[in-house]
C-alpha cells in the first residue's frame, strides 16, 4: 500500500522533471518504421486500436492501461509509440527508466483532455514502482478526472511483474512476439528492401518452412552488419550463419 507520504517523497526525490517537448523523443522510438512482417504485427496493432477506441468512447473506462510484453528487441516500444501515434491523442509522454515523468508534466496533462503515457520497461523502475502503482491505481489520478488517459507499459520481464503482483495493475496485456518463421523473416527482408533480389531468394530457400527466433530490432542490426560484409559472395552465408548463432544466444564476430 502506498501512502500519500511515500508518494510525495517519491515525487520529490526520485523524479526529475523532463524538460521540453517529447516530440523528437517520440519519433526516435519509431525511427525505423513498423514493418508488417506477419499477422502477429497486425494483430497487435488491431488490439491497440480497440483499446484506444475503448478509451475514447467509453465513459465507464476513461483510464485504460495496457502492458506490451515480449522478448527483448521484439519492438515493444516502437509498437507502443505507433499505437499512441494512431490514437491521435494530443499529449504523449514516454517514460524510460532513466527519465521519469515530472510533476510539471502531470500538471500539463490537466489542461489536456486525452493523454497517452508510455512507461518503458516497467520492471526496471524498481525504486519508482511505488510511483507507477500510484499513477495507475491511486486517487492521484483524480487530476485526470473527466479526461481520457491511456497508459501503455512495456516489459521484457513479465515474470518479474507477476512476482511483484503488478500485472493486475494493468487492464490488459498484449504479447509482442519475435519473428518465428522463415517466411516472416523473408517478408521483413522484402519490405525493408534488404539484400539484392538474388540474395533474398537464396536466403528464402534456406529458411523456408523453418522455425527461427529473432526480434525485429536485432534483425535490423544484423541487416546493417550484413551491409558491411565486403565479399558480397559470402553475404548470404554470413547472414544465415549469424542468424543460426543468434538462435543459441551467442554472438559471433563479424568476419569475411
Ligand atoms: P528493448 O527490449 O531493448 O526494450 P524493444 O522491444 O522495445 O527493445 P524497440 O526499441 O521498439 O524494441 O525497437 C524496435 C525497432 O524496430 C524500432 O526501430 C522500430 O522502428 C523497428 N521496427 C520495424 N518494424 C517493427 C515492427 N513490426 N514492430 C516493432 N518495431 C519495428
Amino acid at each position: 500500500q502506498v501512502s500519500r507520504v511515500d508518494f510525495m517523497a517519491s515525487l520529490n526525490n526520485d523524479i526529475k522533471p523532463a524538460f521540453g517537448t517529447n516530440q523528437e523523443d517520440y519519433a526516435s522510438y519509431i525511427m525505423n518504421g513498423i514493418i508488417r512482417w506477419g499477422d502477429p504485427v497486425s494483430a497487435v496493432l488491431q488490439d491497440g486500436e480497440l483499446l484506444v477506441k475503448q478509451t475514447k468512447d467509453s465513459d465507464r473506462t476513461p483510464l485504460v492501461s495496457v502492458l506490451l510484453e515480449g522478448p527483448p528487441n521484439s519492438g515493444k516500444t516502437a509498437l507502443a509509440a505507433k499505437i499512441s501515434e494512431d490514437s491521435e491523442f494530443p499529449f504523449i509522454k514516454i517514460c524510460s527508466p532513466d527519465k521519469m515523468i515530472g510533476y510539471s508534466e502531470i500538471a500539463k496533462c490537466q489542461a489536456i483532455k486525452k493523454v497517452t503515457l508510455i512507461i518503458k520497461q516497467v520492471w526496471t523502475l524498481r525504486n519508482k514502482i511505488n510511483l507507477i502503482m500510484s499513477l495507475i491505481h491511486s486517487s492521484y489520478l483524480l487530476v485526470f478526472q473527466g479526461r481520457k488517459l491511456l497508459i501503455i507499459g512495456t516489459t521484457s520481464r513479465k515474470d518479474v511483474l507477476q512476482e511483484m503482483e503488478m500485472l493486475d495493475a494493468f487492464s490488459t496485456t498484449i504479447h509482442i512476439p519475435n519473428i518465428s518463421r522463415g517466411e516472416q523473416l523473408v517478408e521483413a527482408l522484402e519490405l525493408l528492401g534488404s539484400f539484392q533480389e538474388k540474395e533474398r531468394a537464396s536466403i528464402a530457400k534456406a529458411v523456408k518452412g523453418k522455425g527461427l527466433w529473432i526480434g525485429i530490432k536485432k534483425l535490423l542490426m544484423l541487416i546493417e552488419m550484413a551491409a558491411q560484409v565486403r565479399k558480397r559472395y559470402f553475404v548470404c552465408l554470413w547472414f544465415l550463419a549469424v542468424l543460426a548463432e543468434k538462435q543459441f544466444g551467442t554472438n559471433i564476430p563479424l568476419r569475411m
